[in-house]
């Protein structure tokens, strides 16, 4: 039996699995590496995140993006916004170098057995651990409006499904949605040759400010200090101290997920959607229908008028919801045994669930932690914070053995 399985290969998963190989913590990660960033996003993505916030994490810093764009000679600075393809492909050097023993293998089942968890895998196989690392990022959490819902596949299609743009060529598109991913699509939509329409709730559209490059004065330093989530005092309290933010009051907290860093695009996609793409903004979908091979959107506009579009395909645009029915791998029992706040699973000051053992980290941490928990510059933090609790709680093992340590694979 392994000390600790971890069930998901994105940036969370990726990190803690170079910190417990780093420590000697047996494990084993299933999984297919950084496949949200290479099959559910879209084909010629840039990141929000800066470069020196987009890294997977090592307790070394052994292989930050920044190096492994200086070995492939890609241009890295602070204020040159990252792809979607060098992400991706830095994720999977990572996977390579540092955590060499991934296994890419679905998780299909998840129980609790005497000592601990029983894994079975989509190739037939059972695995036995300790200790469960959850690290499943977006994967089952895509939010659908009821408004949607009962719409056919081929007419409707979460944002989530989307990679490659390509056959959306000449067809007529709407986004439904006012945050990063509906203005990335709709850029990408235009891009690729479609007749694309953004539809959303938001009077107005907010995109980031372009770096201006220049250097900022003391007082800009102190009053709006450079964050792993972009620039200002609370983004710095929320990127770089989610352990004091775990013990705000939980209303606070809530709250602050809820409204804190708001739906905005990044600054180098509004030349591709402002003045291009049609935006039909302060607009709220009343109800869809399907009509032949077409889809009806019924809208209500800002001044109470109500409008029809008729589209050959929505998408939804409509981000994520964390809700733990949602994880049909794991067992029912395992799911009622999670106490759960709005959906999510409330978790101790080291990740763990009320479940003993079974650790969430990632998105579905996000309400214990903040906002940095949504974005890959919170997995150092919750990577050794669970290195950490396991290690204490494999030192109480009676039939602990100490593992060497593991030097990193790029020393
Ligand atoms: C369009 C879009 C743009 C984004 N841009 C940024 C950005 O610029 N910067 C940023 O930091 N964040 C961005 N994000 C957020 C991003 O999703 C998270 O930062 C990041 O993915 C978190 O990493 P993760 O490892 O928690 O999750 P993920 O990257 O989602 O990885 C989850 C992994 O779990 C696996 N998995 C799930 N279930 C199972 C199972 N049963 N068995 C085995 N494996 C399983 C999946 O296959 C996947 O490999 C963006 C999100 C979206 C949707």
């Amino acid at each position: 039996m392994t000390d600790v399985a971890i069930i998901g290969a994105g940036p969370y998963g990726l990190s803690a699995a170079a910190y417990f190989r780093h420590k000697g913590i047996s494990f084993r990660i299933f999984g297919r590496p950084m496949d949200s960033w290479l099959s559910h996003m879209p084909k010629g993505m840039v990141l929000k995140s800066d470069g020196f916030a987009s890294n997977i994490y090592d307790p070394e810093e052994a292989f930050t993006l920044e190096r492994f764009c200086s070995e492939r000679g890609i241009p890295y600075s602070d204020a040159t916004p990252v792809s979607l393809e060098t992400f991706a492909a830095y994720g999977l050097a990572f996977r390579e170098q540092m955590v060499p023993e991934l296994e890419d293998k679905q998780v299909v089942g998840l129980d609790r057995s005497s000592d601990g968890f029983v894994l079975r895998l989509d190739d037939g196989e059972t695995a036995k651990a300790k200790r469960v690392v959850l690290a499943i990022g977006i994967t089952h959490f895509q939010y659908m409006p009821d408004s949607l819902a009962h719409l056919p596949s081929e007419l409707m299609s979460h944002s989530f499904r989307h990679q490659n743009l390509e056959g959306f060529k000449a067809r007529s598109v709407v986004v439904i949605g006012g945050g990063a991913s509906a203005l990335d699509l709709a850029g990408l939509l235009h891009e690729s040759g479609a007749e694309v329409q953004l539809v959303a709730r938001r009077a107005s559209l907010k995109f980031h400010s372009m770096p201006t490059g220049k250097p900022r004065s003391l007082w800009q330093q102190i009053r709006h200090p450079k964050s792993g989530l972009g620039p200002g005092l609370r983004s710095r309290f929320y990127a770089n101290a989610p352990g004091l933010f775990y013990y705000l009051p939980e209303s606070v907290r809530l709250h602050v997920v809820r409204t804190s860093l708001g739906p905005s695009g990044g600054w180098f996609i509004k030349e591709k959607v402002v003045g291009r793409v049609p935006l039909l903004l302060n607009c709220t979908l009343l109800h869809a229908e399907a009509q032949g091979d077409k889809v009806r959107l019924h809208l209500r506009t800002g001044d109470g008028a109500e409008r029809e579009i008729l589209t050959q395909h929505v998408i939804a645009a409509t981000g994520y919801k964390v809700n733990m029915e949602r994880l049909q791998f794991v067992s029912t029992e395992i799911r009622s045994k999670v106490k759960v706040l709005g959906g999510s699973p409330v978790l101790s000051p080291q990740f763990e669930s009320s479940v003993p053992g079974l650790y969430f980290i990632g998105v579905a941490s996000t309400n214990s932690f903040g906002p940095v928990m949504r974005f890959a510059f919170g997995a150092g933090f919750a990577a050794s914070i669970v290195t950490r609790a396991i290690e204490k709680a494999r030192s109480k093992d009676p039939a602990f053995v100490p593992a060497p340590r593991v030097m990193s694979a790029t020393k």
